[in-house]
């Protein structure tokens, strides 16, 4: 048999190409795997090229670190042969590690496949020498090298499959297993070699290649390390670019939420909710079926707000959000449009069901909340408007719905109700309203009322409070109630508020003119009134115009208007009282003052409410109320008037309770100020009359 020998340097470069091999084969495993569609398709060609070119560079240069006594050469077309080889079974590798899952009779069929293709490439690199006569195996040292290959594919298999998720640990992970893997390649090929005996007068028949060895491993070694240096900068590169597309595609996700969600509650806002409402047209157009829309809005959102603030507020909202999401079924959606108004689109959906859902949305906002260590409790009002009977368009059914859930306000809150087309008739009957109150005050249609109250128990009276209503062409004389929602919604409170102080300061002058001149004139006030800057300036100049003295004007606010924005409401009020009017808390009561507030608000006067009169009787709980409203009043030093007396006994009761001015129906009706001297005629009689007896 010829002696061998090896070279060392080459052997090391052998080895180092085997782990950089192995190292390349596990990173473009991670690439496969990672990628989709056509970079998936590239990442495979490519990968499995580098280390199919890896795997069979470490044989050859392996191969040429060997050397006989005789000539050396290598055949190109089966040297080429077995570069087809490695690159075909690491492409079969790589594909079986970027699968979604590689289980166990895989990965044994795939790590018997690949080992059996690294193995033959070898022989076959072997073959390439042409050796005559042929080189003579050792059987056992064969199977032992295929052995080797077999296990290292296996292990290699599994390891890439592992690591296959691209984060800093992996790389680790990665490096130790290309170790581990590089050296197993390297034992398949030393025990290969060790296999192969060349028996003495043998020659190479590849010989005379005319390729110089040492030329051709530096060729071979450059250009491998060149492919791995190409493939792992590529792939750097592509998880750089991935990384950065990935934050590309998060920030720009972001952004989408952002603008299609609520800032507060994280529920779809009003855009989304459009967009979510035409697909269900669509849907449900396309089906046959029906959907759904639930508007609901909070009842006395707006107090708990006042009373405990913001914050207080926004983490109830939140919290009933959260509820929303909770009692809604998968794929029906939870908007928010803002303030205390949600949406609910049912989908699908039938009457039936929707009030059940309804009636369950209303029984869990129902349950308390502890908010920022506040026990509170809240309602809600519900609108249903159903596709396609009551609406065919997003705008029509969110009308609609909007439509019925007013309804179940006016029905007493915390319900629902289901739209109908008579409510319809509502809405528009609302505009047309709105439109014609806005030419009320220059048509001359605006009158105000006048109600006296009287020093209790009878007189004499010591002022009028002015009650506005409208004298409409369409609907008659129609009370406050009937328009001032409406006022307040579109602002025309503003322009109508500012004709009332007017016209109630030119008409006290009157009286005034007339001989009564301790009487003065209470003109209400509403919270949109109190949140204008020109508030001040139109009450001053309408006293200086009807040269009025400011102590002959009240302003009427309710204690509940009073609290909207609390700390905005004191700086008019004592920029007003400043003036010298005075200030009267109306519905004294119903609102939830605190003490420390009340004792702030430069006010003269307080007004019981009248739902505490109607029931008044002596010993109810009414009476305890009126008794302990009159001791604070008396306490912060104002004037206690009872309002709505409309019978003797309350009179007298009220009288005894120690409140100072009463006003009803008993002691006087609103009236226009020209029929009301005779009320007031009647009034003195009845108050001399009683001084008499
Ligand atoms: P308010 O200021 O509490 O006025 C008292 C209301 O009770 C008046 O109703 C009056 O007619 C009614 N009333 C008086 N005595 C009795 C009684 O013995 N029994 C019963 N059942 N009712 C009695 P009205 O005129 O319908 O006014 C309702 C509310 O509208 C007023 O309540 C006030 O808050 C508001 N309002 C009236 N005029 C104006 C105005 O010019 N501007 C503003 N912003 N609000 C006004
Ligand atoms: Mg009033
Ligand atoms: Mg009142």
């Amino acid at each position: 048999m010829l002696e061998s020998s090896y070279n060392e340097v080459l052997v090391a470069c052998s080895i180092l190409v085997a782990v950089l091999a192995a190292y390349t084969a596990l990173n473009m495993a991670s690439r496969v795997s990672s990628a989709s569609g056509k970079a998936a398709v590239l990442w495979l060609i490519g990968g499995s090229f580098a280390m199919g070119f890896g795997i069979w560079s470490m044989h050859f240069i392996g191969m040429l670190a060997f050397s006989l006594p005789i000539d050396q050469g290598y055949d190109v077309p089966l040297t080429v042969l077995s570069l087809l080889i490695a690159t075909a079974s690491s492409a079969l590798a790589l594909y079986l590690v970027c699968q979604e899952k590689l289980p166990f009779s895989r990965l044994v069929s795939g790590g018997i496949l690949m080992g059996l293709g690294i193995a033959a490439m070898h022989y076959i690199g072997m073959d390439a020498m042409l050796m005559n006569p042929h080189i003579v195996y050792v059987p056992s040292l064969v199977v032992l090298s295929i052995i080797i290959a077999i296990a290292a594919s296996l292990g290699g298999l599994w390891l890439a499959f592992r690591l296959r998720e691209v984060d800093k640990q992996a790389t680790f992970a990665r490096m130790g297993a290309a170790l581990v893997m590089g050296c197993a390649i390297i034992g398949m090929h030393y025990t290969g070699m060790a296999a192969s005996r060349f028996p003495l007068n043998s020659f190479c028949g590849a010989a005379n290649s005319g390729i110089d060895t040492k030329w051709l491993a530096t060729l071979v070694i450059i250009v491998s390390i060149a492919v791995f240096a190409i493939a792992l900068i590529v792939s750097m590169l592509d998880v750089r670019t991935n990384r950065l597309s990935e934050s590309l595609d998060s920030a720009n996700n972001e952004l989408i939420k952002l603008a299609l969600h609520d800032n507060l509650t994280h529920l779809p806002n009003r855009v989304l909710l459009n967009d979510r409402m035409e697909q269900a047209i669509h849907r449900a157009e396309r089906n046959n079926s029906e959907f759904a829309v639930l508007f609901l809005d909070l009842d006395g959102f707006k107090t708990i707000n006042d009373i405990h603030g913001h914050h207080v507020g926004d983490l109830l909202l939140q919290e009933v959000s959260q509820r929303l999401l909770g009692s809604k079924r998968e794929g029906d959606t939870a908007a928010r449009l803002g303030g205390d108004e949600f949406v609910v689109l049912l989908e699908p959906v039938t009457p039936g069901n929707s009030a059940i859902f309804a009636q369950r949305l209303i029984d869990k906002i129902e349950q308390p909340y502890e908010a920022a260590n506040h026990h509170l409790q809240i309602s809600t009002s519900i609108g249903i408007a159903i596709y396609p009977q009551d609406g065919q368009t997003e705008h029509e059914l969110m009308v609609h719905a909007d439509a019925a859930m007013y309804h179940a306000k006016k029905q007493g809150r915390n319900g629902y109700c289901f739209f109908k087309r008579s409510m319809n008739t509502d809405v528009h009957l609302q505009m047309q309203m709105q439109q014609n109150l806005r030419h009320a005050a220059d048509r001359n249609e605006l009158v105000l009322h006048y109600q006296p109250k009287l020093i209790a128990p009878s007189g004499p009276i010591t002022g009028l409070e002015a009650l506005l209503r409208w004298q409409s062409p369409d609907h008659g004389l129609l009370s406050p109630d009937r328009f001032l929602p409406l006022a307040e919604s579109s602002g025309l409170i503003v322009p109508i508020g500012n004709w009332v102080i007017n016209e109630a300061c030119r008409q006290m002058k009157v009286w005034h003119d007339q001989g009564h001149k301790d009487w003065n004139v209470a003109v209400n006030l509403s919270a949109v009134q109190l949140e204008h800057d020109s508030l001040v300036d139109v009450v001053r100049s309408a006293l200086t115009q009807h040269s009025l003295a400011p102590s002959h004007l009240v302003l009427e606010i309710t204690e509940s208007t009073a609290m909207r924005d609390a700390e905005a409401s004191l700086k008019v009020l004592n920029d007003l009282s400043a003036l010298g009017v005075s200030i009267s808390i109306d519905d004294f009561g119903t609102g939830y003052s605190s003490l420390l507030y009340l004792k702030r608000l430069p006010a003269n006067e307080l007004k019981i409410d009248r739902g505490f009169i109607t029931e008044l009787a002596q010993g109810n709980d009414d009476e305890a109320i009126i008794r302990a409203i009159i001791a604070l009043g008396k306490t912060l030093g104002m004037k206690i008037v009872a309002e709505g007396v409309e019978t003797t006994d309350q009179q007298e009761l009220l009288t005894g309770l120690g409140c100072n001015t009463l006003q009803g129906y008993l002691l006087g009706k609103p009236a226009p100020p020209d029929t009301l001297l005779d009320t007031i005629t009647h009034l003195t009689k009845r108050s001399e009359s009683a001084t008499i007896t």
